[in-house]
């Protein structure tokens, strides 16, 4: 089942990207993401637990858990940043640990605290980035200059990073993780501080995308828009993927009927009685 496939105005806008939002090299069938018996300690702490998830290609995959769940750690470990305790991490077949030039070419990684370089101009940063996925020259420059333009970041393409606001940066941040045409972005909480347009058109963009053969990890604690977007679902927590599936298949494991994402995510993790608790505590939560 795929979960949500409206495409609006801004759709309209990147179906005409549609070229520049074509991964390299897609087109293979199968699995573009593996995770097996990934666990990630931190000294005594157990933060990812032996997790396995196979990710198709041509989908956006939703990441989802409470606080603390794994979520970063497990995001961190796909995009080669953080190295796993023990398991492996395969990227379109190539083992992330034995062979990660290969691995970490076919990446794009947005993550949830980003290191700009405050004294490059958004044009010079994008260019920065491709040019360390090995992508240069003509193409990739007006690539970077559309998608600058969709986000309505043009004007402020040679103003000093310093100076762009939250929303400009993961604006920015997003253009130059997608600008080297990846054949899987990881993504994580990426509608935090975008307005509602931008955070259309990021959806719009990643729709556009996953339909032209990219595939996409997205972690995201807004469960509307993991509901509206995400073909496939898995849920985290305290290390361990508790359901998978469509929404269908996570409404029927957790016995939910035809419950919304947000219910399902308190069933499965435990947070159900949230409101009864909340009820308990009147007398303390009062004026
Ligand atoms: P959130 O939704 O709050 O961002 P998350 O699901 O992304 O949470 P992680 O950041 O992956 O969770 O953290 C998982 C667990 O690992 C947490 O208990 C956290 O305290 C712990 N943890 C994360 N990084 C470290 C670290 N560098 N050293 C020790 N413990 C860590």
């Amino acid at each position: 089942m795929v979960v949500g496939r409206r495409i609006g105005a801004t759709g309209t806008r990147t179906r005409h990207l549609s070229a520049d939002l074509t991964p390299s090299g897609s087109g293979d069938e199968g699995i573009v993401l593996r995770l097996e018996a990934v666990t990630k300690r931190y000294g005594t702490f157990t933060a990812v637990d032996g997790i396995d998830l196979a990710v198709p290609r041509g989908q956006i995959f939703g990441f989802l858990g409470p606080n603390g769940a794994g979520k970063t750690t497990t995001i961190r470990m796909i995009a080669g940043v953080l190295l796993p305790t023990s398991g492996r991490v395969f990227i379109g077949g190539n083992d992330l640990g034995r062979e990660p030039e290969e691995a970490k070419s076919r990446l794009g990684y947005i993550p949830d605290r980003p290191h700009l370089y405050e004294k490059l101009s958004g044009r010079e940063f994008i260019r920065f980035v491709a040019g360390l996925w090995g992508a240069d020259g003509k193409d990739t420059e007006e690539r970077g200059q559309r998608l600058l333009q969709l986000f309505d970041l043009s004007h402020w393409q040679d103003e000093l990073v310093e100076t762009y606001s939250h929303g400009m940066r993961q604006k920015l941040l997003i253009t130059s993780a997608i600008v080297h045409q990846p054949e899987l972005i990881v993504v994580d909480e990426p509608m935090v501080g975008l307005d509602p347009k931008s955070a259309r058109t990021l959806k719009d963009l990643l729709r556009t995308y996953v339909e032209n053969g990219g595939t996409v990890f997205l972690s995201s604690h807004t469960l509307e828009v993991v509901e509206a977007v995400c073909d496939t679902i898995a849920i985290i927590h305290e290390g361990r993927i508790l359901a998978r599936g469509t929404l269908e298949d996570l409404r029927r494991q957790a016995d939910a009927g035809e419950a919304h994402l947000e219910e399902i995510f308190l069933k499965v993790t435990g947070g159900d009685g949230v409101a009864e608790i909340v009820a308990n505590l009147q007398d303390t939560v009062a004026p």
